[in-house]
């Protein structure tokens, strides 16, 4: 509970989608080194002010600007996770200048120059191999420039072991860096086939049942909140078992492929459609009234009719019976409407097959009941 408020504290709200892990990390990244770079230079300002630590006055006020800068740029950060690259930037251009301030007016800490190593990985991971070598070779100019000037400067030879550790470092947060990129995007790929897997049915590529299921009622929810119609399709192949039989089950498996492929150009982008048994589909119209649904369910009959799957030797004609249930007014659960339309697609079988039929048109349906 502490740790959760102390999370939301630090990062805020910002939400990220799952393909965007390797972002989110740069972001936090960002902003754990603002906070934490805020507060340990404000530990140092308190030193002085306690007369614990010592410090030379410019680099005092420096380190004020700092604290202050770092703390702006972190709360800045925690709402605007499209602000990432310029904060970034600025983050780093402000270590520099504190590092720089560090190495100039405080000759007593003969450790300052570790400041300059600490801030080599934050800019390879946050800003990328580029800019983190563009970092080192600033940072080696910069100490050896300031040792030139420098009332008391460094040895030469402290000077090349800071020049060598500082490509040591560069070397091993590119090779650290480029890995972690292609790590995070491997996740994010091998996470994306695993879901499209999951979702989909293998035969036909169209959606699973649980799948079309929970978009189903993703869109019932959606249309209850914007007080809009919708529809559903029941469609069930004509004499299915007859092609298996007659043609083998590997034709019959041909038929439903293209059967579902010519389903799928037929219908709108916003529709949705699943497959929900083994010759049976679905399809959900959002926004859709009785009108549109009775016209969209007879071109998908008529389409079917005149898809002709290829099954090696010769194209069969294979027809299909349509249900369809349609809910405008009152929004019904998922699972009714479901079932009207498959009560529908019974009637359309009864009836002679290769049709559309309509819930709402039968004698028992409940609005046929209430009609005078
Ligand atoms: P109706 O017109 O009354 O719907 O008759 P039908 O033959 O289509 O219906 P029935 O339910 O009797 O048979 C459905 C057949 O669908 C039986 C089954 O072998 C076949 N089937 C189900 N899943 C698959 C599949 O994945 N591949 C193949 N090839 N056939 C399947
Ligand atoms: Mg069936
Ligand atoms: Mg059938």
């Amino acid at each position: 509970m502490v740790l959760e408020m102390f999370n939301h504290w630090v990062f805020g709200n910002t939400s990220f989608a799952k393909h965007e892990e390797y972002d989110e990390f740069r972001y936090k990244l960002l902003l754990v080194l603002t906070l934490s770079g805020a507060v340990c230079t404000a530990l140092f300002v308190l030193g002085e002010y306690f007369r614990l630590n010592r410090i030379e006055t410019l680099h005092f006020y420096s380190m004020q600007v700092f604290t202050v800068g770092a703390m702006v740029l972190w709360w800045v950060l925690r709402g605007h996770k499209q602000w990432f690259v310029p904060l970034a930037w600025a983050y780093e251009i402000l270590c520099l200048l504190e590092y720089t301030s560090s190495l100039w007016f405080v000759p007593g800490d003969e450790l300052r120059l570790m400041w300059f190593f600490v801030n080599v990985p934050g800019v390879f991971l946050m800003l990328g191999n580029r800019v983190g070598w563009s970092v080192v070779a600033l940072t080696i100019g910069i100490l050896l420039v300031s040792n030139a000037f420098m009332p008391s400067p460094y040895s030469q030879n402290a000077m090349v072991t800071a020049t060598l550790s500082l490509l040591y470092l560069g070397m091993f947060f590119h090779a650290f860096g480029a890995r972690s990129v292609s790590f995070f995007q491997r996740m994010r790929d091998y996470n994306q086939q695993l879901e499209a897997l999951a979702s989909h049915d293998t035969l036909t590529g169209v959606l699973n049942t649980r799948a079309y299921y929970q978009e189903c009622e993703r869109l019932v929810a959606m249309a209850r909140r914007n007080v809009q119609p919708f529809a559903v399709l029941f469609v069930d192949l004509d004499h299915f078992k007859k092609v298996n039989d007659t043609h083998g089950h590997a034709a019959g498996d041909a038929v439903l492929r293209s059967m579902a492929k010519c389903m799928g150009s037929t219908i709108r982008r916003t529709d949705v459609l699943g497959r929900i048994g083994g010759e049976e589909f679905s399809v959900f119209l959002p926004n859709t009234s009785r009108v549109g649904a009775v016209r969209l369910a007879e071109s998908l009959r008529t389409t079917l009719e005149h898809c002709m799957p290829d099954i090696g030797n010769q194209r069969l004609k294979v027809t299909a019976s349509i249900g369809v249930a349609v809910c405008d007014g009152q929004v019904q659960e998922m699972a009714v409407i479901q079932q009207r339309a498959d009560e529908a697609m019974y009637v359309a079988k009864a009836l002679g097959r290769n049709r559309v039929s309509v819930f709402e048109d039968l004698p028992e349906a409940p609005e046929a009941r209430a009609a005078p």
